[in-house]
Parts: structure tokens; C-alpha cells; sequence
């Protein structure tokens, strides 16, 4: 087919051999849309069949409830009826040319949808006297600057003065919209939108009760806590915003699941466990870390009454080294499961485990893509569950050719869209991460205040990991009248937040990856395109509400050529080592046989095991050692747990606490304000005086910081993010209790002169990164011969003879390969280090 498309591609005429008949593209494309959906169908079907099975043998002899015969009836009905609709449909005949049975069906498909369309575009309710009045006044305010603006906005020529450059786009496709509820869902929806009791006087709290019986899931309750009640283990499927993460586990809770346990519910996302459990608490009009809370590494906001948890796929792997069986758990919902995320797997292969000994345990896999056969199938056939969902179509555009910056051309386009396009539906626009989040917010900032007002409003919202999280509220507040709403988020928005409202999503096709080399032990963050799969769950986020739009950033040939087909799971792609110790320390040995549900490549799991024995955390029958365990205590890299427990030695144990929090931080420390940035460059490099490269820098900044006595003011003079530092303080806390654990002595420190002890220790841990500066004046690493250059943001960036000899933390792959966090080591430290490593090094 790709063949045929080339050819009409360079205009040849391409005939059917059978039929003879000229085929154009809409044809083709048609047919292999036709043939996608016959397979994708049987593939339905086959799964329906198979827990229809598991049911009945399941039913056999019990007596079912109401509920359960009805679903049960159901069940067999649509069986029935696409058994007998997959033997009508036969394509095989002819290339392109469809039944006529099914072209009739295309036609009142479309009817169909035409007819939705229009209802959907109807004013579905009646205003209440508040919202009429609330409209009376926000159009009085906004008569005066309305009138301003409408002859600046409409037209395209204006535009084009406006802004010098734009994007072409052309559109290519339309994802079509589909309603996969059933009838019941819109009496119950209809008649919630339409008669709402005393909308007048509903109160905060009252309206977010009414959105909950809005959700897709609400229909299905009953039928989910029965299909639940019949099951141990559950898959369950629904699309992103169906209300799985916020809903299912105070369904759960109301039943009364949480008497006998807690409700877990893994994600694998801090900022998502953070802004879910915010989300439940509110429903549950609750305090958040009272009956609902959050876990994640180094933050726990929970208390003994917790019914609901949120966390972090890792730290539940973390609960799990201290309580084997999750007893105190009664349900665990494994959710955002197709995401794949290292930790996500292994605790698949764990909790398959846990339920076979805990029958009473709950298990519930979730996922937002309706490829659940696989998880179904790990899972011994699992039953799955569906929530039926409702997407309205999105007109996907393409650029006309690659785009050199796609962080300039995002936002090219949001002010194109925002300019061109009717003011009631806002972006989502999708980057890497938070330094392009945050350089595209500043030059929107920055390009509509020129514009002043000449646009309408527009809110400019970033999401990602480190934000704080009373921003990460502002993205959900509803947008005010007259103007438009931006986010710019990281890969949280594909399918961990939904945010609602949102029209328009600009999508640049790339996120931050890592990527592991498993022969060469190098590990990286890069940015990589994103797969098809991923860039179609992009653009459905557009169509959550109403009909939608999404800007690829990219060509329609580089869609279909350039992109993988679906995203590689991280367990083939990640350095094993911390999941290796991990395991190990559950007593799980036999790591070639664990069952896991892609196996990662026994490259990656060998290379894992040499570095645990390389660090001394196994001996070389590959059993855990006595360092190894009490690395594994640490909820730290081992590279990082390896320096905390070799700080015993070089006698700094105080330092390298303050050193390993301030490092776990990420690059969020030092902030520096376009207008004062030789200021900010001056207090950073001032901690770097006195040497020791970007490590010691830390260590001075938490150190000085301390000694102002926590000061805010101390902060802002350094040009240093007072939320980072309380944030590495609590770290250091936690690092001390686990120190104590392992019967360290946390309070011994080292004097100034000493600083070599510290580096020392990091070297313990990290004789892996080393780089020597060769005769080029270019970094090279030591044992894989790479290139890699010292990161612009480090302390010895500009410096005018940079050390030989480096210890890196991390490489992070934009441009180049830089190294981030530098320090200078002597490289007779190696071999008394890591002999076993270095012994023929000169
Ligand atoms: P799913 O897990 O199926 O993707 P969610 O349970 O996350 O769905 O979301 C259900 C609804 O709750 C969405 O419409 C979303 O907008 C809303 N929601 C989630 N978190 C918040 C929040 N912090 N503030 C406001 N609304 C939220
Ligand atoms: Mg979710």
C-alpha cells in the first residue's frame, strides 16, 4: 500500500489488478481504514468471547445478582451481534471496491453522526438567572475593549501584519469522532444537563458532585463494582478523562473496600499523584493527606486514617521492600498502565505474584488504549472492563515542511491559532520539558504584551514536574470570559491530566526519553520523536468536548515514515541496576526468569548486574552483599546510595547528605532572570570559589544557605530557589533517618580544606563517569572513548583551564552530549577507589 501511495505520489495512475478500476488515494486510504477496523473488531470480538468464557465458568452454579445477569445478557447480545456482522463483511474481494451492504451503512453512519453533531452544537440547557445576569456584566466590561479589538482580529490580512512569519499548515485528515456509549448514558446524561436541581444555588462543592455524575464512568458503577466484586483481577479500559484516576477508588471507598484495607492507586508521575489526590480530596470535601493522600519519594502526605493513596509507581515498589504482601492494602489500582514505565512492569510482575497468595487483595490495571489484550493475557486472561467513551472528530494539519525549532514554531502557531480562530476553546501545546516550557512561555509573555490590545487575552499556564503545585492548580481553572487559555505541558498532558476546554493542541512530536546504551553502560536523557501511537493520543485531546484541531509540527511523510508505530517500553530501554538491587532485595535471584511481560534484553540485565558488582553491592555469584543491602535501604540511584555509604570511609557523611539532596533536585536551584543574569551568574559562581567543580558549589550553597538560618532573603540575594532549598532539606531529613537505619553516623562532618574527602566519596560511587580532557580540548569518557562536553549551565563552563580529570553526575544528550554536575577529580583516586575497575588505567 505504501508502494501505491508513492506511485500516486509522483502522479503514475495506479489500477486494482482485479477489478481493473483506477484507484485514487481517498480510495486507498479508505480500504486499509476498512481493513484496520475489520481487524481491530475481530480483535474486539475475540476478547469478548474469551471473558465471556472466563464468565461463565466463573457463573457456573452461583446464583448472580440482578446486575450480573443483566451484564451478562448484554454481554452476549453485542457478542451476537458482531459475530453476525463480522460474517457479512467480507473485504477480501476486489482491492478497494466496499460492499454495497456496507457503503449503505457508511452513508447512515454519517447520517448518524450529522444527527449527533447537530444536537451536540445545540444549547443543551437552559441558563439559570445567575449565569444570564454573570453574561449581562462580562459583556458590559467587555463592550468598551471589544470594540477596540474587532478590527484588529478578523482578518487574515491583518494577521500577516501582525506577525512577520507563520507556519503553513495543510490538513490532512480527520480523526473521525465516534459515540461508544449506550443509550442509558444520555437519558441520564440529558437529563443532568438539562434540569439541574437549583443550579441557583448550588455550591462550590454541589457542582463538583454534578461533574462527577457527569463522567463517562458514572453509568457504569454498579456494573464496575460488580464485574469487581466477581474478579480478582481486573483490566480496566476507558479513555483518557473517562474518570478512572479520580473516580475508581472512591468507588471503591464507598463500597466499603477501604474498611478492609487501604485504596491504592499507582501513577507514574509525581505531579499526577500530587494533583489527583488535590483533585479527590475536593470531590471528597476532605483535607488532602486525611482521608485521601499522596506518596512519593522523599514526600508523604498521608496519616493514619488515609483511606485513599495515591503513588508513585516507584515508591509503591519501595512499599513493597517493607511489606511484601501490601497487607495493609485491600485494593491496588495499577493505573496509567500502558504508559509501560519501568516501574509499572516490574510491579506487574510482582503483584501477579502477591494476588496468587493474597486472595482477598483487588487488583485493578488501568489503561487509557484499548490494546488491554495484553495486559489480559499476562494477567492469566483477566477479565476487561470497558468504559465506553465519546470522541468528537479532530482535523489533524501537517506542516508543509520539517520545522528547524519547533519551540519557535509552537509558538508561531498558538498565536496563529489564538489570532485566527473563534475565541472559545483553548491550547494545549506539547514540548520536552521545563527549560522549553518555560522559554516559550516568556516569549508569548513577552510577544502578546507587544501586541497589547491588539489580541485578546491570552493565559499563558506551563505544567511539569517541578512546578509548584499551586500553579499546577491554575491549569485547571476554568478560563474567564474574553479570553484564551495556553498550557504548555510536558508529556503529563497525554494522558495523565486531563485538562478540560481544550480545541486546539499543538503537538512538536517529541518528548524526553532515556535511553540506554547497554553495551557501553551510558545512560542519557534524549529528546526523541514521539511514536504514532503517542501522536494520536496527543491529538485526542482536543476532541474530548467538542470538535477539534491539532497542529503536527511535523510533515505527514515524516508521520508515516519517521515515527515508530508504538512506544518502546522502558524496560528495554533503561539502565536495570537500581531495579536489579531492588529485586535483589526482595530475594528475587533468578532474574533471567522472572516474569516479566517484556523481557528486557539480557544485555541490559548482564551489564546491571557487572555495575551492582562493580559498586560491591554483589558478590560474584551475583548474591546480594552486605553493602548491597544497605544500598538498597536508599531510595537513591546505587551510583548516588554508593557515595552516601562510602562517605563512612572518607569521614563526611554530613556533606555528602547535603551533596546527594541538593543533586536530587534536578536542575532547579539556581534561577536566572533574563535582566540580572550576569548577577545570578556572579552569586553561582561565587559557591564555586575555592574549587571542587558543580558538586562542592552545592554543597556550598546548602551550607551557607543553613547558616543564614534558612533565610528567604539569603535566597533571593543568591539568586536561589527558595522552594528547591526547603525541598532539599526535607531530602537531607530523610536521608538521615535512613542513615541511621543502616547505622551510619550522619553527624560526621569534614572541615573546609578537606573537600577532597567529598569528591572522593562521589567517586566511589560514580567511577563509572569519568572524563579526561584530551589534546583536542575535548572531554572524552574514559572507558567508552565518547565525546562529551561540560554543560553550559555548570560552574566550569567558562572556565579558562578546565581540570583534567571530571566526575560527571549525568549526561543529558540536546545539541551535544553534555555532561551535568562536574567536579574535578586526581586519577590517582581511581585506582584506589575502584581497583577492580581501573587496574589498567595509566
Ligand atoms: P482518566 O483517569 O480516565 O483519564 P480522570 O479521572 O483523570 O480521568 O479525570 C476525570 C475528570 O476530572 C476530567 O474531566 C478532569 O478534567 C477532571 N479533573 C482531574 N483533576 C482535576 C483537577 N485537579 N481539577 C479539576 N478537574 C480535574
Ligand atoms: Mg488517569
Amino acid at each position: 500500500r505504501v508502494k501505491m501511495e508513492e506511485r500516486l505520489a509522483r502522479g503514475e495512475t495506479v489500477v486494482d489488478e482485479k477489478s481493473g478500476e483506477a484507484i485514487n488515494i481517498e480510495k486507498l486510504r479508505e480500504h486499509s481504514r476498512r481493513a484496520y477496523l475489520k481487524k481491530r473488531e475481530e480483535r474486539e470480538l475475540k476478547l469478548l468471547q474469551r471473558s465471556l468464557q472466563d464468565e461463565d465458568e466463573l457463573f457456573q452454579g452461583a446464583r448472580l445478582t440482578a446486575v450480573e445477569q443483566k451484564q451478562l445478557a448484554i454481554k452476549k447480545q453485542i457478542l451476537n451481534m458482531a459475530r453476525a456482522r463480522t460474517e457479512k463483511e467480507d473485504l477480501s474481494d476486489g482491492f478497494y471496491r466496499l460492499p454495497d451492504e456496507l457503503n449503505s451503512k457508511q452513508a447512515k453512519a454519517d447520517q448518524d453522526k450529522a444527527l449527533l453533531t447537530s444536537r451536540y452544537l445545540e444549547p443543551t440547557k437552559e441558563k439559570s438567572e445567575q449565569e444570564l445576569w454573570e453574561e449581562s456584566q462580562t459583556a458590559k466590561a467587555a463592550a468598551l475593549t471589544h470594540a477596540k479589538r474587532k478590527a484588529n482580529i478578523t482578518d487574515k490580512h491583518e494577521y500577516e501584519l501582525v506577525f512577520e512569519d507563520q507556519i503553513d499548515f495543510v490538513m490532512q485528515e480527520t480523526k473521525k469522532g465516534y459515540d461508544r456509549r449506550k443509550k442509558k448514558v444520555d437519558s441520564i446524561e440529558d437529563k443532568d444537563v438539562s434540569k439541574p436541581e437549583r443550579p441557583q444555588f448550588m455550591t462550590e462543592h454541589e457542582k463538583i458532585l454534578a461533574g462527577r455524575k457527569k463522567l463517562p464512568v458514572y453509568p457504569y458503577r454498579e456494573e464496575f463494582l460488580a464485574a469487581v466484586k466477581a474478579h480478582q483481577v481486573l483490566i480496566l479500559v476507558g479513555e483518557t478523562g473517562s474518570g478512572k484516576t479520580t473516580q475508581i477508588p472512591q468507588y471503591l471507598h464507598e463500597i466499603g473496600y477501604s474498611e478492609l484495607g487501604k485504596i491504592g492507586c499507582t501513577q507514574p508521575r509525581r505531579v499526577a499523584a500530587m494533583s489527583v489526590a488535590a483533585r479527590v480530596a475536593q470531590e471528597m470535601d476532605v483535607k488532602l493527606g486525611h482521608e485521601v493522600g499522596y506518596s512519593i519519594r522523599f514526600e508523604d502526605c498521608t496519616s493514619p486514617q488515609t483511606k485513599i493513596l495515591y503513588l508513585t509507581d516507584g515508591k509503591l515498589l519501595r512499599e513493597i521492600l517493607n511489606e511484601p504482601d501490601l497487607a495493609s492494602y485491600s485494593c491496588m489500582v495499577v493505573d496509567e498502565a500502558h504508559e509501560r514505565t519501568l516501574h509499572t512492569d516490574i510491579l506487574f510482575g510482582l503483584l501477579k505474584d502477591i494476588v496468587r497468595f493474597r486472595k482477598d487483595l483487588k487488583l485493578i490495571v488501568s489503561s487509557a488504549t484499548l490494546d488491554a489484550e495484553k495486559f489480559s493475557k499476562y494477567f492469566d486472561g483477566a477479565s476487561i472492563f470497558m468504559i465506553p467513551g465519546r470522541m468528537f472528530p479532530v482535523e489533524i494539519y501537517y506542516t508543509k515542511s520539517p520545522e528547524a525549532d519547533y519551540v519557535d514554531a509552537a509558538v508561531i502557531t498558538v498565536l496563529q491559532i489564538h489570532v485566527t480562530q473563534p475565541l472559545d476553546g483553548d491550547i494545549l501545546v506539547f514540548l520536552t520539558g521545563q527549560e522549553e516550557i518555560e522559554t516559550a512561555a516568556e516569549i508569548l509573555l513577552q510577544r502578546s504584551r507587544n501586541l497589547g490590545s491588539r489580541i485578546a487575552e491570552l493565559l499563558v499556564c506551563p505544567i511539569y514536574a517541578n512546578l509548584p503545585s499551586e500553579q499546577q492548580a491554575k491549569i485547571f481553572e476554568p478560563t474567564p470570559k474574553g479570553a484564551r487559555k495556553v498550557v504548555l505541558a510536558t508529556n503529563i498532558a497525554e494522558t495523565s491530566l486531563t485538562i478540560n476546554g481544550i480545541c486546539y493542541v499543538i503537538d512538536t512530536g517529541f518528548n524526553k526519553q532515556k535511553s540506554y546504551h547497554a553495551r557501553s553502560g551510558m545512560e542519557s536523557l534524549v529528546v526523541t520523536p514521539i511514536s504514532q501511537a503517542a501522536a494520536n493520543q496527543r491529538s485526542g485531546r482536543a476532541g474530548r468536548t467538542q470538535p477539534g484541531k491539532c497542529f503536527r509540527l511535523f510533515t505527514s511523510f515524516s508521520f508515516q515514515n519517521e515515527l515508530e508505530p508504538n512506544t518502546v517500553p522502558e524496560i528495554l530501554r533503561t539502565n536495570m541496576a537500581n531495579v536489579v538491587l531492588m529485586l535483589k532485595s526482595l530475594g528475587i535471584n533468578d532474574l533471567l526468569h522472572f516474569d516479566f511481560m517484556d523481557r528486557p534484553p539480557a544485555d541490559a540485565l548482564i551489564r546491571a548486574l557487572e555495575q551492582l558488582y562493580a559498586l560491591g553491592a554483589l558478590n560474584d555469584r551475583g548474591e546480594l552483599t552486605k553493602l548491597g543491602r544497605r544500598m538498597a535501604e536508599f531510595p537513591l540511584d546505587p551510583m548516588l546510595s554508593k557515595a552516601v555509604i562510602a562517605s563512612e570511609k572518607y569521614k563526611c557523611t554530613s556533606e555528602i547528605l547535603s551533596m546527594v539532596a541538593m543533586l536530587s533536585l534536578g536542575s532547579s536551584v539556581f534561577y536566572r532572570p533574563k535582566e540580572k543574569a550576569v548577577h545570578a551568574d556572579t552569586a553561582r559562581l561565587n559557591f564555586a570559589r575555592g574549587g571542587g567543580g558543580d558538586h562542592v558549589a552545592l554543597l556550598r550553597c546548602y551550607r551557607d544557605w543553613v547558616a543564614s538560618d534558612y533565610n528567604q532573603t539569603w535566597c533571593f540575594e543568591n539568586y536561589v530557589q527558595v522552594r528547591s532549598m526547603k525541598k532539599a532539606r526535607d531530602i537531607r531529613e530523610q536521608l538521615e533517618g535512613l542513615c541511621e537505619r543502616v547505622e551510619i553516623d550522619n553527624s560526621v562532618s569534614c572541615n573546609d580544606d578537606e573537600m577532597d574527602q567529598v569528591l572522593k566519596s562521589v567517586t566511589s560511587g560514580f567511577f563509572y563517569n569519568i572524563a579526561k580532557l584530551g589534546r583536542t580540548g575535548e572531554y572524552q569518557t574514559v572507558k567508552q572513548k565518547k565525546t562529551v562536553y561540560i554543560h553550559p549551565g555548570s560552574v566550569l563552563a567558562k572556565e579558562e583551564s578546565p581540570p583534567t580529570w571530571l566526575v560527571y553526575f549525568e549526561l543529558a544528550f540536546t545539541t551535544k552530549e553534555y555532561m551535568r554536575q562536574v567536579a574535578p577529580i586526581q586519577p590517582g583516586w581511581l585506582v584506589e577507589i575502584a581497583p577492580h575497575y581501573y587496574q589498567e588505567c595509566d
